[in-house]
C-alpha cells in the first residue's frame, strides 16, 4: 500500500501535521512518499528528512507558489495516478477540508476526513473517525482503488528519526486555474494556531466582555499556549473567529485544554472532547463541561484565574 503524504505548509513553514502524518506512515510499515506543492523545496525537504522523509517530489510552477484550491487538488491528482500511490493523507486542517474533496471529486475515490486512528489490516486500510459530532465513533474501511485521508492533528505524535531526503523536482504544466488567491489577509502573525497547540486555554461567555480577555491571554502565555474560545466569544465579536473550537469552529486534540467560563455544549465538545486532559473552570457546579472534564474547578473564574497567573508567576 503506497503512501503519499501531502505536506502542507504556511507563511514559509511546514505544519507539524507533515511530520505527524510522515511518522504515522513509517508505523504502518508501509512505503511512503511526500508531495511538496510551493514552498522553499530544498529547505523543506531537509526537515522533512528529519523525520524520516526518504523522498520528497516538489511540483514546480511560479503560480503554485501561492494554495489555489482546484490547482493543488489538479496536482495531486496527477501526483496520485504517477507515482502509482493507493493513499493520499493529510492534515484535517482548513486546507486539507478544502483540498481532499476536490481531490477526491477528481479521482473519484473514497475519502475518510477527521480520522483519529489510522490501520492497516492486510490490504485494507481501517479508520476511525467521530461522526454526530463526537457522539458515534465510526470504524470505517474505504473501497475504491485510492483512499484519501485526513488525519486529525495532535493524535499522532511527531517523532524524529533522520533521514535524507531524496529531492524529486517535477515541472508541472500551469493547470487550468478556475480560482486564485489574489490576497491573504492572515490574522496577528507567529499567533499559534489552536490545532497545532499543545496546550489551549479557552474562554467562554463567562468572561463577560473583551475587556477581561487579558487574563486568558496572559494564562495562555504563562502555558506557552494557544488561545481559544466558545462560538458565543467569536459571536460577540469578543475573538476572531481563528479561535473558535467546535463543531462550526476548529477542532483540536491538545494534551491540556483549559476551559474558562464555556458551559460545555454539545457543539463545543464536538471539538474539544479528544483532548488528553480537560480542565474546567466554572462557577456552575451542573455546567455540562464538568461531564467531560478530568480536573473542575467549581468557582468565579475572575477569583480563581488571577490567583493561578500569579501562583505561576511565582513559581
Ligand atoms: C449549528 C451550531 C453550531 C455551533 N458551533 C459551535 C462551535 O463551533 N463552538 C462553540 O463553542 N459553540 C458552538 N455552538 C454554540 C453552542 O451551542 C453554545 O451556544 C456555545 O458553545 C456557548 O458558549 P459558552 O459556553 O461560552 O456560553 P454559555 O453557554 O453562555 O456559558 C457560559 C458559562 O460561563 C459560566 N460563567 C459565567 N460567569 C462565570 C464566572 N464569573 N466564573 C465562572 N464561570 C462563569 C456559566 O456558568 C456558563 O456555564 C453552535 C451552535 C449551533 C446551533
Amino acid at each position: 500500500m503506497k503512501i503519499l503524504i501531502y505536506a502542507e505548509h504556511k507563511e514559509g513553514k511546514l505544519r507539524k501535521i507533515a511530520f505527524e502524518n510522515i511518522s504515522l506512515a513509517k508505523s504502518l510499515g508501509q512505503p511512503f512518499e511526500v508531495a511538496l506543492i510551493g514552498g522553499n523545496a530544498e529547505s523543506m525537504a531537509d526537515v522533512l528528512g528529519k523525520y524520516g522523509a526518504e523522498k520528497v517530489i516538489t511540483f514546480k510552477n511560479a503560480a503554485l507558489a501561492e494554495y489555489s484550491p482546484d490547482g493543488y487538488a489538479k496536482v495531486l491528482a496527477d501526483a496520485i495516478k504517477k507515482q502509482n500511490a493507493d493513499v493520499l493523507l493529510m492534515g484535517a486542517t482548513s486546507t486539507g477540508k478544502d483540498l481532499a474533496p476536490r481531490v477526491s471529486a477528481l479521482l473519484n475515490a473514497a475519502m475518510a476526513t477527521d480520522c483519529t486512528e489510522v490501520k492497516v489490516d492486510g490490504s485494507d486500510l481501517i479508520l476511525k473517525r467521530p461522526m454526530y459530532a463526537g457522539k458515534v465513533k465510526a470504524t470505517i474501511k474505504l473501497t475504491s482503488p485510492v483512499k484519501i485521508v485526513t488525519v486529525r492533528p495532535n493524535v499522532y505524535q511527531a517523532v524524529e528519526a533522520p533521514a535524507s531526503a531524496q529531492l524529486e523536482s517535477v515541472d508541472v504544466y500551469k493547470p487550468d486555474f478556475r480560482s486564485v488567491v489574489k490576497e491573504i489577509i492572515s490574522g496577528a502573525k507567529g499567533k499559534l494556531d489552536v490545532t497545532e497547540a499543545d496546550i489551549i486555554v479557552s474562554g467562554g461567555r463567562g468572561m463577560k466582555g473583551p475587556e477581561n480577555w487579558h487574563l486568558i491571554e496572559e494564562l495562555a502565555s504563562l502555558f506557552g499556549a494557544a488561545n481559544g474560545a466558545s462560538r458565543a466569544a467569536v459571536d460577540a465579536g469578543w475573538r476572531p473567529h481563528d479561535e473558535q473550537v467546535g463543531q462550526t469552529g476548529k477542532t483540536v486534540s491538545p494534551t491540556l485544554y483549559i476551559a474558562i467560563g464555556i458551559s460545555g455544549a454539545i457543539q463545543h465538545l464536538a471539538g474539544m472532547s479528544s483532548s488528553k486532559y480537560i480542565v474546567a473552570i466554572n462557577k456552575d457546579p451542573d455546567a455540562p463541561i464538568f461531564k467531560v472534564a478530568d480536573y473542575g474547578i467549581v468557582a468565579d473564574l475572575f477569583e480563581v484565574v488571577p490567583r493561578m497567573i500569579s501562583e505561576l508567576k511565582a513559581a
